[in-house]
């Protein structure tokens, strides 16, 4: 880690109230991390490790590739036979929804956000929908709750570029207002597509729609957060959306116990 991320994460730290943290103790916690981080590349065969080179590497794949390319090779495996056997890749998830007009939504954005981070992240962050930052830049969470989010995921001793962050929905809703069924119902199968290519072994769900959404439930956030379930392989687990925590600073100390739910499985699954 360096500075700036440990005072990133000291700051959160402070700002839930955890007062018994020494440095030792944060020293404990990336060590941990970076040991179970070496043991884990080491046991993947090459190609694997080969695989896991990172965000800036898969960009570039992305671009080398070609947006027609991608979109081609897309519909080529939707078409074939054994398509359910060879999961796309984001790329091509990104190629298939092209300049989205599936709903109404398309004619007040300015950018889809997709999403961002590591393809093959052990654990990717889904919140509700783009902001105007969001919209603006095209990629998820740069925003104040952006920022947030940053910190929350450094305190667990992750970098935002190791784990993959998206959204239910890719387009900005008007005046940030409530996803509307008919969106959610355009969009998801471009997420529940986002997850099969990545397989991550958690998915974290910021807020009340993501929740929702990815567990197909009604059920409230107070009832479904804190909690592990199964979904395809992967443990799903919710926790308050960080725009709710800039409102209601009390409950970071809830959330902070989420992450350290999720630190923790990640540690079981992993051994
Ligand atoms: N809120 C979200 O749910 N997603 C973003 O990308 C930004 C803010």
């Amino acid at each position: 880690m360096n500075s700036n991320e440990i005072a990133a994460q000291l700051e959160f730290f402070r700002d839930i109230g955890v007062d018994n943290l020494d440095v030792q103790t944060v020293g404990a916690i990336g060590e941990a991390q970076a040991r179970a981080e070496r043991e884990r590349e080491s046991a993947k065969p090459q190609e694997m490790r080969a695989a896991s080179i990172g965000e800036a590497q898969a960009r570039q794949r992305a671009a080398s590739i070609g947006e027609a390319q991608a979109r081609q090779r897309a519909a080529s495996i939707n078409d074939s036979p054994g398509a359910h056997k060879a999961p796309l890749q984001l790329e091509d998830i990104r190629a298939e929804i092209g300049d989205c007009r599936r709903c109404k939504l398309a004619p007040s954005r300015t950018n889809i956000v997709f999403g961002s981070g590591n393809p093959h992240a052990e654990l990717v962050f889904v919140g509700e929908a783009p902001g105007y930052d969001e919209d603006q830049q095209g990629q998820p969470f740069v925003g104040r709750a952006g920022q947030l989010l940053t910190k929350i995921i450094e305190s667990i001793n992750f970098k935002r570029e190791d784990v993959y962050i998206c959204n239910v929905l890719k387009c900005r809703p008007p005046e940030n207002r409530n996803p509307e069924p008919d969106e959610v119902a355009s969009c998801n199968p471009f997420l529940r597509k986002q997850l099969t290519a990545i397989r991550p072994r958690i998915v974290c769900c910021l807020g009340t729609f993501a929740a929702q959404t990815v567990l197909q439930t009604a059920a409230p956030i107070s009832r479904l957060r804190g909690k592990f379930f199964d979904m395809d392989g992967m443990r799903v687990i919710a926790t308050f959306h960080p725009a709710y925590l800039l409102r209601s600073p009390e409950k970071k100390r809830e959330v902070w116990e989420d992450m350290k739910q999720i630190r923790a499985e990640l540690f079981r699954l992993r051994s």
